[in-house]
C-alpha cells in the first residue's frame, strides 16, 4: 500500500466509525425514551400484535400459539376481537402512539439525528449537479485532517486570505527594500499568486513556485499556506526541509526489508505527492552534489502534472551561481514556474524587540 493509499484508507475507516458512533449513540437515546416511557414501547408492541392479526385474518391463516405466548396475557383479548372491532382498536392504538411520541418529542421528523452527517445520511457521498456521486463534505473534511497530518506541516493556522498585517511594513521605502511598492501590498500580490498557484491542479496551471526573500520575511509561512490551502482541497501534500528530500531520493543501502519498504513508501510520497514543498534551499551543504537528483525530481513531477514549492533565501542568480544554470533554468521557466520575491524586515527580530 502506498503512502497516499494508507492516507485514504484511514479516512475511510474514520468516517466509518464516526457513522458507527452516531448509530450507536441514537439507539442509546431511543432506549433510554423507551425507559422513560414505556407505555410507548408497550403500544408499539400492541400495534404490533394487532398488525399480525389482521394480517392473519386476510390470509385466512389460524394465529399459532407461539404469537399468543409471547403477546401474553395482557394482550390475549387481541386475539378475540371482531375484525371490525381489531381495526377500530388499531386506529386508537395509532393516536395513542402519535400522541406519545409527541409527548417525547421523538422521531417527530427528526430522521437527521440517527446520522453522523445529514446531508448525506452516511452514505459518503452526495450527487453534483450533473447526477454524479460526489464524496460529501463530511468525508472531504476527515479527509483533508489526515492529508494534513501526513503531510509534514508544522503546527499552525496558515490562511492564504491575506498576509500578516502586522509582518509587512505598509510604507514604501525604495531605499531599503529595493522595490517600489511597500512591503505589504508586494506581499499581498505573493499572496494572491499563490491562492492561484494551489488553487488549480488543472492542465496548463503552473507547477513549480519559488518563493525567494531575506531571512525572516515569511517565506516559510507562505509556503505553508500554500500547501494548507491545496490539503484543503484534498490534494496530497508534503513539507520538508531541503535535506531530508535529498536522503528520500537517495540511492542507498538497507539493513533490512522493513527499512527498504520505509524508504521506498517515503520516496514514492515526495515523488507523486500532489505539492511538494522543500523548504529553505540552500541551507544545505553547497559541496553536495545530490541537487543533480534534486532536477531529476522536479523534472519528473513538473511533467506529471505535479506542483513542487521551493523556498530559498537566494534569488535566482545566486541559485545560479550556486546551484548551476539547469536548476536556475527551472525556476525562470516563465510557462512552468511563479517566482515570488518577499521583502520587509526580519519577522523573526520584530517578534523578539516586539517593534
Ligand atoms: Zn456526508
Amino acid at each position: 500500500m502506498t503512502r497516499k493509499e494508507k492516507i485514504l484508507t484511514e479516512a475511510e475507516n474514520e468516517l466509518a466509525s464516526r457513522v458507527r458512533t452516531a448509530q450507536i449513540a441514537f439507539r442509546e437515546r431511543e432506549l433510554s425514551k423507551a425507559k422513560a416511557r414505556p407505555e410507548l414501547s408497550e403500544a408499539k408492541a400492541k400495534l404490533g400484535y394487532i398488525e399480525t392479526c389482521l394480517d392473519h385474518r386476510a390470509l385466512g391463516i389460524r394465529i399459532g400459539s407461539g404469537i399468543k405466548e409471547v403477546a401474553g396475557e395482557k394482550n390475549a383479548y387481541i386475539f378475540t376481537l371482531t375484525q371490525n372491532e381489531l381495526e377500530k382498536e388499531k386506529e386508537s392504538t395509532e393516536a395513542l402512539i402519535r400522541k406519545l411520541e409527541l409527548e417525547n418529542g421523538a422521531s417527530s421528523g427528526e430522521d437527521g439525528e440517527k446520522y453522523y452527517c445529514r446531508i448525506c445520511k452516511d452514505k459518503g457521498y452526495v450527487k453534483d449537479e450533473n447526477g454524479i456521486d460526489r464524496r460529501c463534505i463530511c468525508f472531504r473534511k476527515i479527509f483533508a485532517e489526515k492529508i494534513h497530518e501526513a503531510s509534514g506541516l508544522p503546527e499552525g493556522n496558515f490562511e492564504l486570505t491575506a498576509p500578516p498585517a502586522d509582518l509587512y511594513p505598509q510604507i514604501a521605502d525604495k531605499e531599503k527594500y529595493g522595490i517600489s511598492e511597500s512591503p505589504y501590498d508586494n506581499a499581498k500580490k505573493a499572496y494572491e499568486l499563490a491562492k492561484r498557484f494551489s488553487g488549480d491542479f488543472g492542465p496548463g496551471s503552473k507547477k513549480l513556485l519559488f518563493i525567494t526573500g531575506a531571512v525572516g520575511v515569511g517565506k516559510t509561512y507562505l509556503a505553508c499556506c500554500a500547501g494548507q490551502f491545496a490539503a484543503d482541497k484534498c490534494m496530497y501534500v508534503v513539507y520538508s526541509g531541503i535535506s531530508p528530500v535529498l536522503d528520500s531520493i537517495q540511492n542507498r543501502f538497507f539493513n533490512s526489508d522493513e527499512e527498504r519498504e520505509a524508504y521506498e513508501e517515503r520516496r514514492d510520497f515526495v515523488e507523486t505527492a500532489d505539492m511538494l514543498i522543500i523548504d529553505d534551499l540552500g541551507v544545505e551543504s553547497v559541496t553536495d552534489k545530490r541537487y543533480e537528483r534534486l532536477i531529476s525530481l522536479i523534472d519528473k513531477r513538473t511533467g506529471e502534472g505535479r506542483k513542487t514549492v521551493i523556498t530559498s533565501n537566494y534569488g535566482l542568480t545566486e541559485i545560479r551561481d550556486v546551484y548551476g544554470e539547469r536548476l536556475a533554468s527551472r525556476f525562470a521557466d516563465r510557462k512552468n514556474s511563479m517566482s515570488l520575491r518577499l521583502v520587509g524586515d526580519d519577522i523573526r527580530l520584530l517578534k523578539k524587540t516586539g517593534k
